[in-house]
């Protein structure tokens, strides 16, 4: 069976040699403490693969296409910096490789525009992963909607994190209101959103629900599920917004099971959503087709 993980992280090789080091250098706060979290069994929260590292990793666990997502950068030179590293990976590895760009309003419309379009002759195929509520913009900024505008302009869809509500605080975490999600998708129809872990389960959500299941050009991923919820959100979530709608994703280099494994990998989380109780037809979908769709690979 086909497998795409849709949600893949990877840093350029400066980060990965000093994290924090770097971060600092790169006035990058608030992945400076993300990047740093150590679990209480002293296990650090995340990995810093190289590229061949993430190949080996794909190859063990079964998975023919990582989408690479960049990150939300609090300063737009990261971000370009973070877009030329992919680019770099794009070329080197076209059979294994797609890649997201990411970019901060604060540059102003034409350093923005003018990025997206860049990545777009560069074979990128979407934009992600953003965070208005982590880089410090308004969701109404005028260059964020001029942005989401171009991406549908340049069918590049537009991945966001998203975190519960209500869920456990952890260091560096940022509260995403729900219901900005829901107006993003509403003012900007033709714009394809993916919200990333489960969206919050915003599609079960008693106020937002009913309007979020009815935007057609809104997807969810299952980045970091095992972190969040039980096994049975597979289910949960599909009934509610149809099979079609769901993007499998791991979120690594993150640990998934850090009861369980010292460094991160993928296998584990893709039986775990293989053995979700879904039809044949149904994990072709989550596990390759949909991401193949909405990113264009
Ligand atoms: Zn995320």
């Amino acid at each position: 069976m086909r497998i795409v993980d849709a949600h893949v992280h990877l840093y350029p090789p400066d980060a990965n040699r000093d994290p924090a080091g770097w971060a600092r250098k790169q006035g990058e706060t608030h992945w400076e403490i993300l990047c740093a979290r150590v679990r209480k069994n002293g296990l650090a929260v995340q990995g810093f693969p190289s590229v061949d590292e993430l190949l080996r990793t794909m190859d063990a666990a079964g998975v023919d296409r990582a989408v690479l997502q960049a990150w939300y950068w609090e300063r737009h030179d990261t971000c370009v910096l973070q877009n030329r590293f992919f680019a770099a990976c794009l070329a080197a590895h076209p059979d294994r490789i797609s890649a997201c760009l990411t970019f901060h309003p604060g540059a102003g419309a034409d350093a923005v525009l003018q990025e997206l379009r860049w990545a777009k002759d560069h074979g990128f195929c979407g934009v992600g992963e953003m965070s208005p509520h982590s880089q410090a913009f308004a969701v109404d900024d005028p260059v964020w909607r001029e942005a989401l505008q171009a991406c549908a302009v340049l069918a590049l869809p537009v991945m966001l994190h998203v975190t519960e509500p209500a869920g456990k605080g952890y260091p560096g975490r940022i509260l995403t209101p729900l219901d900005d999600f829901v107006r993003l998708a509403r003012e900007h129809r033709a714009t394809q959103f993916i919200l990333a872990h489960w969206a919050a389960r915003l599609p079960l959500d008693p106020q937002l629900g009913p309007e979020s299941r009815s935007l057609l050009n809104v997807a969810y991923d299952t980045a970091a599920s095992p972190l969040l919820y039980p096994a049975g959100v597979f289910r949960e979530m599909i009934a509610a917004v149809g099979v079609d709608r769901v993007l499998f994703g791991s979120d690594y280099p993150l640990n998934l099971y850090p009861r369980e494994q010292t460094t991160p990998e993928m296998g584990r989380f893709v039986a775990e959503a293989t053995g979700a109780g879904l039809s044949a037809v149904e994990s072709a979908s989550l596990l390759a087709a949909n991401a193949e769709r909405i990113y264009g690979l």
